[in-house]
This record gives structure tokens, sequence and C-alpha cells, in this order.
């Protein structure tokens, strides 16, 4: 049977009815017939809140602690979703991180995934339940600690199960209609892109477009994983990120904070043109240098341009 897994992020669980609209679109891939595993991540702000609130307590909170703090919000989703399938009469059933086998190492706040046991997840699939797992957790098997990802990795959880599932395809689902050449809520002549090559997704996402965490692209291009970005909202066709599709010589455009000002970077791969784009940015009078990489250059803009 087809494995699919999907994985909806923040802004698509944000309220009851958004749980309730995502439990439609999981009944209705359940009822197509294939074995569906679905990622959630915590509530619309609740991560940020929940840091928040630690700030409020403490200047110095524990790495053991935040953590036991921050995986509570997937906690709270992942149980309200699976009610709602069982309002729907799906059999459906919600894991921890630790409970669904994924081990990680012992970096508290930035951990990565060592491997999957999920024995849980594979009974529960073949009693024909619905497998609701929290994103952005995992566990030390030697510590027993339960660790985090880093903000957006649930991300990385979706792609790690689907690889470890032999998935059909790892479908994250958010609250644009795919990825963009640009941040579509900042640019509005931003266009989608309907196929990208792992290695134009990574440079993309590593320079700061935000849509997909740049270790969840490194982990699918690394065991072929197919990643289908698509919007909870609407029925666009979204944007493929596989095998087999030819590296962009022009990408888009990717930014991202920094201390004083934002760093904006081109990203693709033909050389040529990314040594033109340094060249006009060189000559547009802005006095902070480009940097060029494999596939990128970058320019870091004051905070009064
Ligand atoms: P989720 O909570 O679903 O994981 P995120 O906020 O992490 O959603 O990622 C989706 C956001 O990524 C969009 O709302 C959009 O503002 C931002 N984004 C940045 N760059 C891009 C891009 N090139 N294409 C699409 N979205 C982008
Ligand atoms: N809830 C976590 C965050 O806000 C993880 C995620 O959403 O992917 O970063
Ligand atoms: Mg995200």
């Amino acid at each position: 049977m087809a494995v699919v897994v999907q994985k909806y992020g923040g802004t698509s669980v944000a309220d009851a009815t958004r749980i309730s609209a995502v439990a439609d679109r999981v009944e209705l891939t359940k009822r197509d017939g294939a074995d569906v595993v679905v990622v959630v991540s915590a509530m619309g702000k609740t991560t940020d809140d929940l840091v928040a609130l630690a700030s409020e307590i403490t200047d110095f909170p524990p790495p053991r602690e935040m953590d036991m703090l921050l995986t509570a919000g997937e906690r709270i989703t992942m149980a309200l979703l699976a009610m709602a399938l069982h309002e729907r009469d799906i059999d459906a059933v919600s894991y921890t991180g630790s409970q669904a086998g994924i081990l990680t190492d012992s970096s508290h706040g930035e951990a990565r995934i060592r491997k999957i046991t999920g024995e849980r997840v594979k009974d529960s699939l073949a009693q024909g339940k619905v497998v609701i797992v929290a994103g952005f957790q995992g566990v030390d098997p030697e510590s027993r600690e339960v660790t985090t990802l880093g903000r957006g990795g649930s991300d990385t959880t979706a792609v790690a199960l689907a690889a470890s599932l032999d998935a059909d395809v790892c479908e994250i689902y958010t609250d644009v209609d795919g990825v963009f050449t640009a941040d579509p809520r900042i640019v509005d002549e931003a266009t989608l892109i309907g196929r990208l090559s792992y290695r134009n997704m990574h440079e993309l996402a590593s320079c700061g477009a935000g849509v997909l965490m740049p270790h969840s692209v490194a982990f699918a291009r690394e065991h072929s994983v197919r990643v289908h970005v698509r919007s909870s909202f609407t029925g666009s066709p979204g944007t493929l990120v596989e095998s087999g599709v030819d590296d962009l010589p022009l990408v888009g455009i990717a930014a991202e904070p920094t201390v004083d000002g934002s760093k904006l970077s081109i990203v693709g791969t033909a050389d040529s043109l990314l040594s033109d784009v340094e060249r006009v940015i060189e000559q547009s009078g802005v006095s902070s240098p480009a940097i060029a990489g494999d596939g990128w250059v970058s320019l870091t803009l004051p905070a009064e341009l």
C-alpha cells in the first residue's frame, strides 16, 4: 500500500477550525487507500509564546527544561487532530517523537536524528490506523532525555519518517501555495516554481527562504525523498522537490535578518549569471562587498536602506 507522509505547519493547525480542515484532508487521503502518517507542528505561534514565557522566568533556561517545555506545543496539536479524526470515524493514534522511536543525539535545542526505530508507527499503520507524530522532537536513547530539532524542525521529522517508511511522497502543507522565486508575502511579483532540484532548494532554504528547514532538504536529498510543498488553504499544485530535476540557472531571491540589517541572496547555478549579479551589486554603490558561494551571491544591506 502507498505510504503518504503529510506535515502541517503552525498556521495550518492554528485553531480548531483549521485542525478540522486538516482532518478533512487526511480523511480524503486515507479513504483513497493510502497509509497515512501525519506530522504536526505546534498551533499558530505556540512555540514563540512558550519561548517568551520561559524568558519571563529566566534568562538562562536549562536546555533540558526548554526542550520539555517546547515539545508540549506539538503534543497539543497531535491529540486534537486524533480527536478530530475519531469524530470522522477514522481510527487514529498520536505519538510523541519519543514514542514514535525518533532517536537523536544529545544536543538539546538542535538535535540531529540518528535513527528511527518506528515500531509503534509501523504496527499502527498495519492495523489500518492513521498515525499522527509530533514534529520537531525526539529522544536521546542514551540519556533518555527528550530533545528538539531546532526551529522549523517538523519538516525534518516529516522527511525522516518518509525516508524510514519508504513513503511515496512527503507532503509539506503550509500557508503559501508552494516555493516561490521570492517570499510571496514580501514580493508581489514572485512566481511559483513547479519543480526544483534538491540542490537549488537547499541553497534557497539555507539563504533564508523559511518555507523549508535547510536540514530537511539535505536529509531529503540524501535519502531521495520526494518532497511536495503545498498549501493547506488552497488546491494549488504546489512545488515538487525531487531527483531528476535540472538545476536552474536562476532560482530566486532569499533574505534573512542580520544583527544590523538583512542579508539578501540571489540563488542560482549559472556561474556567469551569478558573476553578473555580483558586478551589478558592486556597482550599485552599496558599500558592503558581495560574497559568492557555490550557487549563490549574498549581500548584507544596512537597516537604513
Ligand atoms: P509552516 O508553519 O507551515 O512551517 P513557515 O512559516 O515555516 O510555515 O514557512 C512558510 C513561510 O515561508 C511563508 O509564509 C512565506 O512567508 C515564507 N517564505 C520565505 N521564502 C519563501 C519562498 N521562496 N517561497 C515560499 N514561501 C517563502
Ligand atoms: N513548532 C516548532 C517551531 O515553531 C517546529 C515547527 O513548527 O516546525 O519552530
Ligand atoms: Mg516551517
